[in-house]
């Protein structure tokens, strides 16, 4: 399916409750060509009003982690597991994810990216349950700065667990670990 299409249909989605409290559809933006896709957890209420992911403070350290590695947006496709704002930002629900996942099913399909960057627990999760990969932990505290390479059918994609940006939001620390891991990221770029 092209991007467009699949856009298309998120626009028009009303597969779980989320689709009546969001402000706009965030299907996700960037480089469509890439080899190299970021997937964060759900918009927050920037992106929910802009409609465009990590547009917010979680966003500006994201920028900052791509400019250290010398990429900016545009160099990348960035989008997240649900397209639609959890309301007062709460954790994505299982029945959510269900019914969202397809979208970002689509969105690697059409892409076929060979790094896949995941940015917090959710998508993390979701995305090595995705490609069968089996780990004793399950902790992005854990599995941050990883590489765990998987085949399918269009090849093969390495996968790297990141923290969510938004913890430097809280935890300033955490910026020298989130730079380490993108220079794991640029390594294999
Ligand atoms: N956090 C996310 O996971 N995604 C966004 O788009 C913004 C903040």
């Amino acid at each position: 399916m092209e991007m467009k299409e699949i856009k298309q249909k998120v626009l028009n989605c009303t597969d779980c409750e989320l689709h009546k409290s969001k402000t706009k559809y965030v299907f996700g933006e960037g480089d469509e060509t890439t080899q190299l896709m970021f997937i964060g957890e759900a918009p927050g209420a920037n992106e929910d009003k802009q409609g465009r992911p990590f547009v917010g403070k979680a966003g500006k350290i994201f920028d900052e982690l791509l400019g250290s590695i010398d990429l900016n947006r545009g160099d990348v496709y960035i989008c997240n597991i649900l397209k639609c704002r959890p309301p007062n930002n709460r954790n994505p629900q299982q029945n959510e994810i269900e019914a969202c996942t397809k979208y970002l099913n689509a969105q690697i399909d059409t892409m076929k990216p060979t790094i896949i960057c995941t940015m917090g627990n959710f998508a993390t999760e979701f995305i090595l349950k995705k490609y069968g990969v089996k780990t004793e932990e399950k902790r992005i505290s854990k599995l941050h700065g990883k590489i765990f390479k998987v085949t399918n059918l269009f090849g093969s994609t390495e996968i790297v667990p990141l923290y969510h940006p938004a913890v430097a939001t809280y935890a300033p620390e955490m910026k020298t670990v989130l730079m380490q891991d993108m220079k794991i990221v640029q390594r294999l770029l």
